[in-house]
């Protein structure tokens, strides 16, 4: 059975270290550790795009203590970007001043051909170098594959003319061929912070929660729904199954959960977040957590998507409606006083879009 351990909070280095911990992660001290965040452009976790730096800085500090010399920091942005300016930006040069960790700009690396199947994939060597990747991906949702997360994340590790040619192969094959030949050993999903649309950002919405576990095939398929879409909308994740990168079967995995929701630690995201102001006008919120607002935010977009949203539209969603009996739509366990109610503590995107289609 695979395992999901999942954290929600919003102290990233604490979250890192207390799952890493939970997880039993013990590594030979003379293991060389490849640590790939995501780092696409030269924008700030707050805005949605990369991974919280104090998430990685946790994951250094579990290693360093467990006596792990060698650890290196690999990236590389993407097409049009600079590595260096987002290492820059994303706040990693301190970081790695504090820890003593050595980065490699991958857009500056040499590449291997490698193989899988009769596809040849161009891979920068210091990933294949490594004896131990962890891969520490941003929870986003992309509008060309739906999802960025764990599986998509291993495309910073091939040199520019690759990611061009990615595209052109239509992105899903050869992002799940590149994760045979490369493998994540083990995957920190920063969800405290993602992005409803872009992979560059600019809608965050604050979910205040952390996954790991060392199935990319396995975290991609439940963190689809966190986004409110279905496995089979992400073809690479299927395709991946087959290739025996890991399993997609929900039925087979265990989450576990390390703590509960919290109310706490709302940020301000106001780095041109209007697509996310434009859904709250559906939403009577009263002491929600982050986890539950934002599985909403996420469905509501899913269903502006598609079938579009009824504009009058009223969603409860609260701590603070506890046992309160509202004419409504009640999202999360909190509201089942409410005439509608859609359980869950707290439910996923996926579960909100599909019985508000049943409502309606
Ligand atoms: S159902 Fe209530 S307690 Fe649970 S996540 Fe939602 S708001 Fe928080």
């Amino acid at each position: 059975m695979g395992e999901i351990y999942q954290i929600f909070g919003s102290d990233a280095a604490q979250m890192a270290y207390q799952l890493l911990e939970r997880m039993g992660l013990n590594l030979n001290s003379k293991l060389k550790v490849g640590i790939k965040p995501n780092l696409v452009l030269a924008k700030p976790s707050i805005s949605g795009a990369t991974t919280d730096p104090q998430l990685v800085a946790g994951v250094i500090k579990y290693l360093q203590h467990q006596g792990v010399k060698e650890i290196v920091l690999l990236e590389g942005a993407w097409v049009g970007a600079e590595t260096k300016q987002a290492v820059k930006v994303c706040g990693y040069e301190q970081l790695m001043a504090e820890y003593g960790i050595q980065f490699y700009d991958l857009k500056e690396d040499q590449f291997t051909k490698c193989y899988s199947g009769d596809l040849e994939i161009k891979v920068c060597r210091r990933p294949l170098e490594v004896d131990f990747l962890i891969n520490l991906p941003v929870l986003k949702a992309h509008c060309q594959t739906k999802l960025t997360c764990a599986l998509k994340n291993l495309k910073g590790c091939i040199p520019d003319s690759e990611k061009r040619r990615f595209h052109s192969l239509g992105l899903h094959q050869p992002i799940a061929h590149l994760n045979k030949i490369l493998k994540s050993d083990l995957i920190i999903v920063d969800g405290i912070i993602g992005d409803l649309t872009f992979e560059e950002g600019g809608n965050p919405v604050q979910m205040n929660r952390v996954l790991a576990g060392s199935d990319p095939v396995l975290i991609d398929s439940y963190v689809t729904q966190l986004l409110g879409y279905q496995i089979e909308e992400v073809p690479y994740i299927s395709i991946a199954d087959r290739l025996g990168v890991g399993s997609s079967d929900l039925t087979k995995a265990e989450v576990i959960n390390l703590n509960q929701t919290t109310t706490g630690d709302k940020l301000e995201l106001t780095i041109g977040a209007d697509k996310v102001e434009a859904l709250y006008q559906y939403i009577t919120e009263k002491e929600a957590c982050s986890a539950c607002v934002g599985s909403l935010i996420h469905a509501l977009q899913r269903i502006s998507e598609s079938s579009g949203i009824p504009q009058d539209l009223e969603l409860f969603i609260g701590q603070g409606f506890k046992g309160k009996s509202l004419a409504g739509i009640g999202v999360g366990s909190c509201t089942n006083n409410c005439e509608n109610n859609i359980g869950g503590c707290p439910p996923t995107a996926r579960e909100i879009v599909d019985r508000l289609k049943q409502l309606w």
